[in-house]
């Protein structure tokens, strides 16, 4: 019998089912609970209980907590730092078989008396018995419970290598878990006198289209970031349109040039980033009345591969003053049709050109108290507040009015990519070579495209781009900052290599039993093992 606890495809696959059990949606309670529960699972492992100060719990706010867990041999400096995030998505789209959506085993056999419900592709799977089904089973509970057998084997069998475990909260949403966790990884760096070889994440291989089964291994992860406009007009009522111009209509000149618009896409190594969309456009009223609406807002997302934040402002920053020249422009003919003055030309600023402003006009104290009116809002998130900032500020700037002002909404993943890397070229063929020993077939992706936390190590940015993120993010510094000097320091190649499901954030969620629980083990251990 292998006296190991994690190392059979058995003990492997009920560890993955205990881990999906403690439910962890974002921002619930099961998501602080969990840390914990993971912490004494690994003091289960002989290594942590005789080295208990290894296994540590970092404050991630919010109650939450990182955990990172390092093994270290006496001689080795090398050291992979593995990373999972241990929050999932919700549960509401599995409808009546929700209280199952965290008990794999049952919830995969329950699913074939409904089968009939499910959509064809997935009923196909059901039907080969390869997939376990589960909310987190794929994304990303799998990826930890395999950093945790590597971690068992590891310290039992002494390999002269160094790991780091690193279990994070929040990656859905924010990514607070991963950023307080890379303050702690450049900490424990040099605690320890360590040097980091790899940082492996082990997020799912995601098909590339609905029947796509070939597995991926990535060497980078797309950025992602999110302009934003606050839109400031001229109140007026119903019935004496031309007095005023409503929010609503500056805002459309702008989303109409922002959506799909191609100046936004990147493509390097033969990928391509998707356009940007609006993910959200409001007028601020709270509710309805004849006066018009004269502040509206707009978030858009925007995805990169080698931009900076002061680059896609710049971008941005153009978008925006052709948008506004043009509806200068329309409304400029519509004032003379109606032989009226009209409320002016609509300006663009910056938001850090707002609060010059408004701090050369209010002085220091009055704007500070104007930003901690909506920071203490707390059932507002950091999208809310960055608007309400904005809004409380143009509030006291009228002079500034008719006007567009442009910001950063949280959270921004800057892009990363290590293809070129001589260490990522061999892990890439040694990887394709073990997954040959089990007929099967890996390709790579330059660039992760479902987010992952990889976008914290690694920061590479020579022009200091991200300042421009910083003066523009209305909450930033409050609740919301990204480290990136410890970013800058955490250096080295980042690979993904995970196991392979389908349908992540979807009820038919599910994990490749032979990938995950067979083929996986071997190749991360190969990978690994290669290292030293
Ligand atoms: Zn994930």
């Amino acid at each position: 019998m292998d006296k190991l606890l994690w190392n059979t495809p058995e003990t492997l696959r009920n560890l993955l089912c205990e881990l999906v059990s403690w439910d962890s949606i974002t921002l619930t309670e099961g998501e602080r609970l969990f840390a914990p529960k993971v912490a004494s699972k690994l003091q289960e492992l002989a290594y942590f209980r005789e080295h208990p100060n290894l296994l540590e719990l970092h404050d991630a706010g919010l109650g939450r907590h990182a955990v990172t867990a390092l093994y270290k041999h006496p001689e080795a400096t090398e050291t992979v730092v593995l990373i999972s995030h241990f929050d999932t998505v919700q549960t509401e789209e599995y409808g009546v078989l929700e209280p199952l959506a965290y008990f794999p085993e049952q919830l995969t056999k329950k699913l074939l008396e409904h089968k009939e419900d499910l959509p064809e592709s997935a009923r196909i799977d059901l039907e080969t018995g390869k997939y376990l089904f589960g909310r987190g089973t794929m994304d990303m509970k799998m990826g930890l419970a395999l950093h945790m057998q590597l971690i068992e084997k590891a310290s039992t069998e002494n390999w002269p290598i160094n790991l780091i475990l690193t279990t994070v909260p929040d990656e859905e949403v924010n990514s607070a878990g991963m950023r307080a966790a890379v303050i702690e990884l450049v900490r424990i760096r040099e605690e320890h006198g360590l040097s980091y070889k790899l940082f492996l994440n082990s997020e799912p291989s995601f098909s590339q289209k609905p029947f796509d089964i070939a597995e991926y291994i990535y060497s980078g992860t797309i950025g992602k970031i999110m302009p934003a406009a606050l839109f400031y007009g001229k109140e007026t009522h119903v019935g004496e349109p031309m007095k005023g111009m409503t929010a609503n209509y500056i805002a459309s000149f702008l989303t109409q040039n922002m959506e799909w618009n191609p100046l936004f896409r990147e493509t390097d190594l033969g990928e391509s980033t998707p356009l940007p969309v609006s993910l959200q456009q409001k007028d601020l009223k709270s509710s309805y009345d004849t006066q018009t609406p004269y502040r509206a807002a707009a978030l858009y997302n925007v995805f990169m591969l080698k931009r900076t934040a002061a680059e896609v402002m710049d971008l941005f920053e153009q978008v925006a003053v052709e948008s506004m020249t043009s509806l200068n422009a329309s409304y400029k003919v519509i004032c003379e049709r109606e032989q009226v003055a009209g409320v002016g030309e609509v300006k663009v600023l910056r938001y850090e050109q707002l609060l010059a402003h408004a701090t050369k006009k209010l002085g220091v104290a009055e704007v500070e108290r104007l930003k901690n009116e909506a920071l203490q809002n707390d059932e507002w998130d950091d999208r809310e507040k960055s608007l309400r900032i904005v809004d409380n500020l143009m509030i006291q700037c009228q002079e500034l009015a008719p006007a567009t002002v442009l910001l950063f909404a949280p959270p921004y993943y800057p892009a990363v990519n290590t293809s070129d890397d001589p260490l990522i070229i061999e892990l890439l063929e040694l990887m394709q070579k073990s997954a040959k020993t089990f007929d099967n077939k890996v390709d790579q992706i330059h660039y992760f495209n479902g987010i992952c936390d990889l976008s914290y190590v690694n920061y590479t940015d020579d022009s200091n781009g991200w300042a421009a993120f910083e003066s523009n993010t209305p909450v930033w510094g409050d609740t919301y900052s990204i480290p990136f000097e410890d970013m800058a320091q955490l250096k080295g190649p980042v690979l993904n290599v995970g196991p392979f499901g389908k349908d992540a954030h979807q009820r038919t969620e599910r994990l490749h039993v032979d990938s995950a629980f067979v083929e996986m083990p071997v190749m991360l251990e190969t990978l690994i093992k290669s290292l030293y």
